[in-house]
């Protein structure tokens, strides 16, 4: 099922991604409980436009009245006319179902997202392109908390850790340039869209072992590493 984000901050909170059936109760829940209003949420980001991303997209920005971002890659997927290929054909029919099942109705992108654009939300987020998973795909990092909402680069579960499946991809042969660009940018915390507890020093260290980068290994590889050179 899909995940989205609340980013509080009183007048000028932020919702990343917008979940799928069954979400728009809890949303608004979560609203009343921290006290806003739904006019306090001022912008709906998109990590990508896939229907577990961005089925409630429209309800919700009626609702609000937030602007919506995105990559402009991503209004074909939310207006479920993406021409998928290949493999890839079946997250297209997946998405065409649901849409039916859940009476999905598209909506129009507001502003585009671009690489390295800085948005004034949460103390400051940066827009970081990370294709593979679709072309339009970005994460959105906070300078301020050292942190990466990395989106569907990966999912994140204590028995599960896992690429997304192949079939759900659209331009694979761009993910290892993604995961490039997250290893150089280093987040002391990464936040995926899919995961089981919020510890973003735990998915990160998760992230650095499925996608092996050593430095990022975590606890039990640093001991032994320092094991070792006691020796
Ligand atoms: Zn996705």
């Amino acid at each position: 099922m899909g995940c989205c984000f609340l980013l509080a901050d009183g007048d000028a909170s932020v919702l990343i991604d917008t979940g799928m059936v069954g979400e728009p109760f809890f949303i608004a829940r979560l609203i009343r409980k921290l006290g806003l209003t739904p006019q306090a949420i001022k912008a709906i980001l998109l990590t990508h436009g896939h229907l577990d991303h961005a089925g409630n997209l429209a309800w919700l920005a009626e609702w609000t009245g937030a602007k919506i971002y995105a990559h402009p890659d991503e209004q074909a997927h939310v207006d479920g006319t993406f021409p998928y290929q290949g493999i890839n054909r079946w997250c297209g029919r997946l998405e065409a179902a649901g849409r039916f099942l859940f009476r999905y109705r598209p909506a129009r992108i507001d502003a585009f997202l671009a690489d390295n654009q800085e948005l004034p939300f949460w103390g400051g987020l940066r827009v970081i392109h990370l294709p593979g998973h679709t072309r339009g795909h970005c994460g959105f990092y906070s300078v301020k908390h050292n942190l990466l909402f990395s989106g569907d680069m990966f999912a994140s579960y204590f028995f599960n850790v896992h690429k997304p499946p192949a079939i759900l991809n659209s331009v694979p042969e761009q993910f290892p340039a993604s995961v490039e660009r997250i290893r150089r940018l280093a987040p002391r915390l990464i936040v995926p869209n899919h995961f089981d507890v919020l510890d973003g020093e735990l998915h990160r260290r998760r992230f650095g072992r499925l996608y092996c980068l050593p430095d990022w290994a975590g606890p039990t590889k640093q001991k032994k590493h320092l094991t070792h050179r006691r020796w």
